[in-house]
Formats: structure tokens, sequence, C-alpha cells
């Protein structure tokens, strides 16, 4: 069985844990420069803000119920997630940390399974502080489900097991296809241009047309739904791809100004790749323009495959200027800006007998930078060229909460956890 453990409006419980006088309010959290809220309480959804809505649009509803505004503040959140990992963990079931809210454990199915789930949401809940709920099934698709009437049906009290048949099919019945993990809203247009309305017409398709509309992955969720483990159990926690956007206070449209973004992007990407002894074969730069001025908006997606994996910010500059060039138009004002690393590979395959990067030389260099910067901030050391506007357009947070020392103490680390993804001794 496969159990899903997802913490509740995680980044507003966290904000809680910082700061009890929240409880009870509503609050909501809003992405890197303020633009969107990225988590609400449950007080704030009962009051019908979205998620993901921009902020300007819900100011009047923000001041006329007195909702408590917090920007977000991941590093924190990562500290607290950290520590109900590890809490997890200790239960000694193979582990995949999905999200930094949310994981999957492998468990075996014992008479006991429910008082289990119900002692480790309690002691999370009195231990750290963090409200969590708990969805065992035969598949992840079908634990996704099941954590969903956990969390949405006060009934089940924070944990739901699916375990017969008839509990599978009584859930199926009752689950918004929409909600469906995996499917995605192209996928889910294309089934509803194919009047596919629910789990039920969705089950109901030959396999033949899942295949020409969706592909194996579809035929995959399926299976999942019908208890079949295909989607593959990654307790390994190997990382498939860093990546890093922003959406900017303003829009820029000079060249210099993008490709300063972007660098601060790569190198940060890179910091990320190297921590984990990590390099990448597969780079890409994403532009786009504010997606809240209807017509004009405009994005942009530019990839390429490195014949030789990096994590070296030096070496991916020329790179970085060819994207950028064939992505870039002058007329646009850019708002959102981001770039992605995929197709990662452990950091020592990355060379061969024709290379004529000093990759010795550079690991040095850059371990040393990143000594640096973990001594003292990140960005210490960074490219001369860096402007510090560039800087400033992307850490605006008008809404950041100090964290009391006592809150950042009681969810420091107090073990010496070491993820598997760190551990080079394995290698
Ligand atoms: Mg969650």
């Amino acid at each position: 069985m496969i159990a899903l453990i997802d913490c509740n409006n995680f980044f507003a419980s966290c904000e809680r844990l910082n700061d009890p006088s929240l409880v009870g309010k509503p609050i909501i959290v809003l992405s890197g420069n303020d633009g969107c809220v990225i988590a609400r309480s449950n007080e704030a959804k009962a009051l019908g803000i979205a998620m993901g809505i921009p902020f300007f649009k819900i100011r009047n509803v923000v001041r006329k119920n007195g909702v408590e505004i917090c920007s977000a503040n991941i590093p924190y959140y990562a500290q607290v997630s950290r520590r109900i990992m590890r809490t997890i963990a200790a239960e000694g079931f193979p582990q995949e940390v999905y999200s930094i809210d949310e994981c999957f454990l492998k468990v075996k199915q014992t008479p006991v399974l429910e008082d289990w789930a119900r002692e480790l949401r309690q002691r999370i809940a009195t231990d750290i502080g963090i409200p969590v709920s708990i969805g065992i099934a035969p598949s992840k698709t079908l634990a996704k489900l099941t954590t969903y009437f956990a969390k949405h049906y006060a009934g089940y009290k924070g944990v739901c097991i699916l375990d017969s048949e008839e509990k599978r099919q009584r859930a199926l019945q009752h689950y918004p296809l929409e909600e469906v993990w995996g499917l995605g809203r192209r996928n889910l247009a294309k089934l509803r241009r194919n009047g596919v309305e629910s789990i039920s017409d969705f089950l109901a398709m030959p396999r033949e047309e899942v295949v020409r509309l969706l592909g194996t992955p579809g035929v995959h969720i399926r299976e999942e739904l019908g208890g079949e483990e295909r989607i593959a159990f990654n307790d390994k926690d190997i990382r498939k791809s860093v990546s890093m956007s922003r959406t900017l206070l303003h829009e820029i449209s000079s060249f210099p100004q993008v490709s300063d973004c972007v660098h601060l992007f790569l190198n940060s990407c890179c910091r990320k790749l190297r921590k984990e002894h990590l390099a990448a074969r597969h780079f890409g730069i994403y532009l786009a323009s504010n997606r809240f001025r209807g017509a004009s908006y405009q994005s942009c997606y530019k990839d390429l495959h490195l014949e030789l994996p990096t994590a070296d910010p030096l070496e991916l500059l020329p790179y970085m200027n060819a994207l950028l060039q064939a992505t870039f138009v002058p007329e646009v004002k850019y708002k959102r800006i981001g770039v992605y690393f995929g197709d990662l590979v452990p950091e020592r395959c990355a060379s061969h007998l024709f290379d004529t990067v000093d990759r010795y030389g550079r690991g040095r260099l850059f371990a040393a930078i990143d000594k640096l910067d973990s001594r003292f901030g990140a960005e210490t050391v960074h490219i001369a060229s860096l402007r510090p506007e560039t800087l400033l357009e992307l850490s605006h947070a008008s809404y950041r909460r100090e964290v009391s020392p006592e809150a950042m103490a009681a969810v420091e680390d107090d073990s010496p956890y070491v993820s598997p993804r760190f551990d080079t001794s394995q290698q």
C-alpha cells in the first residue's frame, strides 16, 4: 500500500507556527515579489480567495475581512519541511519526498494501519505543530485521491484508507475528473472535447482511444486508478530537474536586464546542482510578459542539449547568451523569467577524453565560492557585471514576517539526518 502524507495549507500553517496569534484568522501567503496567492488558510479559502490569483485582484476582500498577509519565506518553510520529513522517515518505511509539503511511504497492509496513521498524524501535530492529512491506497494516484477525501471531509478526521474494492468504486464515483493526479489541464481539455466528463467515462474509454489522446502516461493513470502500481516509487531521492523562475516586481524590456536575471537564476541552479553533486545535460530558458495584460501576452521557452553535462555557470554562459538571443524580443515587456536544467547525471560522469575545460581547477574554484556563499549568504561572490538593481527586482517582499529564534529553534535539525541525495559515500 502507498501512504501519502500531505501537510494542510502548508505555508499558512508554517506562518502560524511562527506566530500563534494568526491561529483562527484568515491568512494568505504571497509568491516572490508579492505577486500571487500561493497558500491560503481554510478561513481565507472560505472567503472565496482562489489559489494563484494575483494579489491586486483581491485587495478589497483582504482589507474588508482583515486577512493577514505574509510574503513567502521559503527557507523557513523548507526547514519545517525537513523536520516533518525526518519524523516520517523515522517510521522506517521507504519514503519518497515528493514536494516541500508531501511525501509517499510504502507501507504494509496490516489490521493496525489506520491506528498507525492516526498516531503519526497526532504526533506531527503535537511535536511540530503542523496539521497533516494521510491517505492510504494501493497506488500513488489512488493515494492522492484518498488524501483529498481525508482533507475535505471532516468525518475522516484527517486519515482515509482505501482498502477494499467497494471503497475504491465509491471513491471514484465521488472524485472530480479534474482532480486526478497527473492529468493536467491540456489532457483534461482533450478528454472533455471527446465527451469524457467523469472518471467513470474515462475508465469506460477503449484503451486505443486513451493511447491516441493521452499516450502511454494516460494508460498508466487509468491503471493506477484501477489499483495497479504504474508510477515508479522513487525512494532513492533522485532529482530529475532543477529550475528557478520568478515574477518580477516591474516589467523589464532591456536585454542586459533580462540577461542579468537569467544569469542570476543560472548561478542559483548551478549552486543547487553542485550541492547535490549533479550536472545537467539539458538547459532551457523561459521568458514571458505579464499574463494579466490579455491579448498582448507572450511567452517563449527555448532549450538545448549540452554535449557534456555541467553545473559550471562559466561554461554555460555562451549557451545562455545563444538561447537569450533566440528568445528575446525587444518590443516585449518581460514580467516572468525562468531557467530549467534537466537530464541530470552524477557530476563525476561529466567528462571525456577531448574535454577542454579544466574541471579540477573549476571544481576547486566553485568549492571556494560555495563555501563563501554558505557562510555569508547567497551571491556573496557573483559575476562582476551583475547590477544590484537586478537583485532588488527579484527580492521585493513587503509582508515578510520575521521568524522568531524560538520558532526557528523548534524546527532546527536535531539529528544528523542525511538524505540519500546528499550522501556522497554511496556514489
Ligand atoms: Mg499540501
